[in-house]
């Protein structure tokens, strides 16, 4: 079972990736985090290039192709292997994730961003992607206390409106693989509900 969660800065996913781990760990089910950009050892070394701001602006295609070979790293390496050997893989961001930042947010054509990330991916679809959906107004306020804040400053409001604009779009076009959940409820509420899903997709 391949799970994504996906969503704007701020917007809980990686508290709900440790939840969702702590849980299938307590049904003693094998389960894998992982995350992008960066969760291999070659990505997180793209992973730096593309966050450090001494890298300086970089060109928006190029920007998508870097993301695109840090995600191909990342399936090949971690995500198809522990999918082959049996283990639930929940990934923090996905393709998803270039679709709404580099494809609306940067402005590249989301077609042109979709096949890129299918190649890099050799077509693999998570079975469920969760979306964290929140105004940037409070996840912007949330992330801008921790560290990378230089960086999100660096883009606009407007950015960040198009980047969840987007995530919405594409979990209204495909509802049966996804479950939009309020980022403003409790922790402890959302995990709830996003145990639930992933319970009833679980076989046995
Ligand atoms: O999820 P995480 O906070 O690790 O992501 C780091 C940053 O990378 C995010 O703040 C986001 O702005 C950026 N990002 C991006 N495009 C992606 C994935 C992440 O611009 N496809």
């Amino acid at each position: 079972l391949f799970v994504a969660l996906e969503g704007g800065e701020g917007t809980g996913k990686s508290t709900q990736a440790r939840l969702l781990l702590d849980w299938l760990g307590l049904h003693e089910l094998p389960a894998r985090l992982t995350h992008e950009p960066g969760g291999t050892a070659p990505g997180a070394r793209i992973r730096s290039l593309l966050l450090d701001p001494a890298t300086g602006d970089l060109a928006p295609r190029a920007e998508a192709l870097l993301y695109a070979a840090d995600r191909a790293h990342h399936v090949h390496a971690v995500v198809r292997p522990a999918l082959e050997a049996g283990e639930v893989v929940v990934t923090d961001r996905y393709v998803d994730s270039s679709l709404a930042y580099q494809g609306a947010g940067r402005t590249l054509d989301l077609d042109e961003v979709r096949r890129i990330s299918a190649w890099a991916t050799g077509g693999l679809v998570p079975d469920l992607t969760v979306l964290l959906d929140l105004p940037p107004e409070t996840g912007l306020a949330r992330a801008l206390g921790r560290a990378a804040a230089d960086r999100l400053e660096s883009e606009s409001l407007e950015f960040h409106q198009r980047v969840r604009a987007t995530f919405r779009a594409l979990a209204a076009a495909d509802p049966g693989r996804y479950l939009v959940l309020d980022a403003e409820r409790p922790a402890e509420e959302i995990a709830a509900a996003v145990r639930e899903r992933v319970g009833a997709l679980l076989p046995g």
